[in-house]
């Protein structure tokens, strides 16, 4: 009985343990048909949360980073993830144990996706590569209801066959004619018996100190390559113009520095049919600030008379409605406000349930067009109105004026 029930205890024991060992695709924030791209960015963003130089003295940002490392290590090689699917965290371990493949350091594969040594950030010593900035176009209508999307760009990578060795083989020696200094002393003969000497790049290995038998055929020995990558870009509700998105060391890559950062400039894109697929009016908005600006074109009788509506497509296609009532005269140039038509206004939380969206005007500005062209009865029609009207309401500008005689009556309509 006793033994059974240690049997139990110790039944249990194991169950603990194998639960205290993290789940590496929950660890990775993925799920398990995860591809080799998404495995890639979940690295990416989480190493770099965690990593100990932007975690100073933070020890549970050490272990996760170490865990966040461990769990791509090994999802990363699809025999060591079907190992895993398959056996979990024990199975991994006994092929590990089996000669395949050792202990992985996680500063080393942080180095290969960032370059540098393993360290980054702007305290560490480390040199850093330039900031790249990148312009990327947005069109109105993105940046009112936000978006999500992508683009790309022509980034230099550490060339991932011979992982920034630059040799076809791993083997990488060093240079014979500089003795791995990476310069040599030249003497120079200035006068018989006077010399200088001077210190030159190694031009045998560019002054890297080290030689390549055999040149990576992907690379060409170059240790990097440039290749298109996409970047996704998240376009937040009521964005400005021109406002920068920053995205820390994804710039160009290389094993003799730190990734410098990734900046990206949101500029307004001209507005394009291939942009609005639902036809509304809205992409011809002019934006300034936060408040939207809209010409309307009004006809005489309409500016005159009254009694006219406009259906006014806005960016998420909801209608806004302009429109007077017979009489309501409106004056060519007039400017009329929308309150709340505009843009949203961007907010630092974000999209949240503590506070409610807020936006700017929409300023609508009429304009009223005469007809050119008329038909022939309607203009006599309309004249002898106006001949009609013009004796008993006219103006007598000579009475007020005291101008010449010869002053005309002017119409008052
Ligand atoms: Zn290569
Ligand atoms: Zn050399």
């Amino acid at each position: 009985m006793l033994l059974h029930s240690f049997a139990v205890l110790f039944f249990l024991c194991l169950v603990q343990l194998a639960l205290c060992a993290e789940d590496y695709y929950k660890i990775l924030g993925v799920d398990k048909q995860a591809t080799e791209k998404q495995l890639k960015s979940a690295y990416r963003q989480l190493s770099k949360k965690f990593h100990p130089d932007k975690n100073p003295g933070d020890e549970t940002a050490h272990e996760k980073f170490v865990q966040v490392s461990e769990a791509y290590d090994v999802l990363s090689d699809s025999e060591t993830r079907q190992i895993y699917d398959r056996y979990g965290h024990d199975g991994v371990k006994q092929h590990k144990n089996g000669g395949g493949g050792g202990g992985h350091d996680p500063f080393d594969l942080f180095s290969r996706f960032f370059g540098g040594h393993g360290h980054f950030g702007r305290s560490s010593r480390e040199p850093r590569g330039h900031n790249v900035e990148v312009k990327v176009g947005i069109s109105l209508r993105d940046f009112y209801n936000g978006a999500t999307s992508e683009f790309q760009w022509n980034r230099q990578h550490i060339c991932e066959a011979c992982e920034g060795s630059g040799s076809a083989d791993g083997q990488v020696e060093t240079c014979s004619t500089c003795g791995g200094h990476g310069v040599r002393i030249v003497k120079q003969q200035l006068a018989p018996g006077m010399f200088q000497q001077m210190q030159m790049r190694c031009d045998a290995c560019g002054g890297r100190g080290k030689s390549i038998k055999h040149k990576c055929p992907v690379c060409n020995g170059q240790r990097v390559e440039r290749k298109p990558t996409t970047v996704s870009l998240k376009v937040e509700r009521g964005a400005a113009r021109d406002s920068k998105i920053v995205y820390e060391n994804e710039a160009d890559e290389s094993p003799d520095w730190v990734a410098g950062d990734l900046i990206v400039t949101l500029t307004e894109k001209e507005p394009a049919p291939e942009d609005n697929p639902d036809h509304v009016d809205g992409v011809y908005f002019r934006r300034k600030g936060d408040d939207l600006y809209w010409t309307e074109i009004l006809s005489l009788r309409e500016a005159w008379m009254g009694d006219w509506t406009r259906n006014l497509t806005h960016l998420d296609s909801h209608v806004v409605r302009l429109g007077r009532k017979r009489g309501q005269v409106v004056q060519s140039g007039q400017v009329e406000t929308i309150a709340g038509e505009g843009m949203p206004k961007w907010h630092e939380e974000g999209e949240s349930v503590y506070h409610k969206h807020e936006f700017g005007n929409l300023y609508i500005t009429y304009e009223v067009v005469l007809p050119d062209q008329m038909d022939k009865k309607m203009e006599k029609e309309f004249w002898d109105l106006w001949e009609k009207w013009r004796g008993k309401k006219g103006v007598d500008l000579h009475k007020d004026s005291g101008r010449p005689e010869s002053a005309p009556v002017r119409d008052e309509l």
